[in-house]
């Protein structure tokens, strides 16, 4: 079973675990599923948990709807939740003795390279000292434009910088079904997804709603963050009493495999990340240099789009926009705009100093 193999486990909890659709704090849940992680903890096992409810326990202390909250609003109630939140993981956790600490990640925290290590290396240290890291987005700092939006992504992210083998986004269904299974009394559940094509996502999209901020398609966003970076991921059904026990015993959830990656932790990190601030067209030749291993060159960019700095991740595109590579790029928009299409050794003069010849490093481009 996948999760007796894991040494490092990512559990993210949705808001609807937390607090009943009557703004009730669902406590006995709580209580039973630190029971799942002192088994876990016991086994020697690390755990991350990733817990959404910061808006949802701020809209029950001051007794507001969590509908048509507007943004700067609902900044001021996570700020006020998430203490609840806390106070409510601590209450329920000290009673079994497991430690907890919390972290508040934002955006940038996970696309930075060095915020990203840095992270890891809290998390590493919180293992250490026996500390079961709870983390949130940093809901009361984010505004839209920098901002995860929902836990699910997050979570992945999380998964994956931290180096675990397994996550577990607990929802408020069994997992990805054949057909809606509301619906339809035939519908299957999916046990085990290695390839996640465009059929799937479509019909997941259309067919499994659910209560969170993300839904399903989030959670297909996290499956293939995870696949990626080698890391396998679970849909299960949280509103049952101790649930990670039950995906231990019945295994009646939706397993993605990770792929085969003999990627190293950087390019893990590069080729999953969550917002490429913009996109470059390359033609076949560059396409051609990229699956030997080269670097890309000015020469072979066509067209730039959107706007970024230097040392952002950037999609690559062939010229029929499909994407085939991802990267950091050395130079920015607006100065690839510049030299696209010209030869290295025209960059000094064209931009007016001395820069990189490679717009992006073969070491920072991963091919998709
Ligand atoms: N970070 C949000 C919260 O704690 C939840 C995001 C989500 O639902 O995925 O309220």
């Amino acid at each position: 079973m996948y999760l007796n193999n894991s040494k490092i486990i990512v559990i993210k909890i949705g808001s609807s675990l937390l607090i009943d659709e009557n703004k009730k704090v669902r406590k006995k849940w709580l209580a039973e599923f630190a029971k799942d992680i002192q088994v876990l903890i016991k086994q020697n096992k690390k755990v991350i948990i990733v817990s959404s409810g910061a808006i949802a326990m701020g809209c029950k202390k001051l007794n507001l709807s969590k509908k048509n909250l507007k943004l700067d609003k609902s900044q001021a109630v996570a700020s006020i939740g998430q203490i609840e939140l806390m106070n409510l993981f601590s209450e329920t956790f000290n009673k079994l003795r497991i430690n907890i600490s919390q972290i508040l990640l934002t955006l940038e925290d996970t696309e930075q390279r060095r915020r990203a290590i840095n992270a890891k290396r809290t998390f590493d240290n919180l293992f250490q000292l026996g500390f079961v890291p709870i983390v949130n987005e940093n809901d009361s700092i984010a505004t839209s434009e920098i901002k995860y939006g929902d836990n699910d992504r997050l979570a992945s992210r999380v998964a994956q910088i931290s180096g675990a083998d397994s996550l577990i986004l607990l929802s408020d269904v069994n997992g990805l079904y054949t057909k809606n299974p509301k619906i339809y009394k035939t519908a299957k559940l999916l046990k085990e997804i290695k390839n996640i094509d465009k059929d799937l996502e479509k019909n997941a999209t259309k067919s499994i709603s659910e209560h969170g901020t993300g839904g399903m398609k989030t959670k297909i966003d996290a499956a293939k963050i995870c696949q990626l970076s080698g890391c396998r991921m679970a849909i299960a059904n949280g509103l049952l009493i101790r649930p990670i026990k039950k995906i231990i015993d019945e295994n009646n959830c939706t397993w993605f495999l990770p792929k085969i990656s003999k990627l190293d932790a950087r390019k893990k990190w590069i080729i999953s990340s969550i917002s490429p601030k913009g996109q470059l067209i390359i033609d076949d030749g560059a396409k051609q240099a990229l699956s030997n291993g080269k670097s890309l060159l000015a020469a072979g960019i066509k067209k730039v789009i959107g706007k970024f700095q230097k040392g952002d991740h950037v999609k690559v595109l062939d010229k029929r926009n499909f994407e085939c590579a991802r990267g950091l790029s050395s130079f920015s928009s607006d100065e690839i705009i510049k030299i696209l299409g010209h030869h290295s050794k025209e960059i000094e003069k064209l931009l007016g100093y001395v820069a990189k010849s490679e717009v992006i490093h073969k070491d920072d481009i991963v091919e998709v």
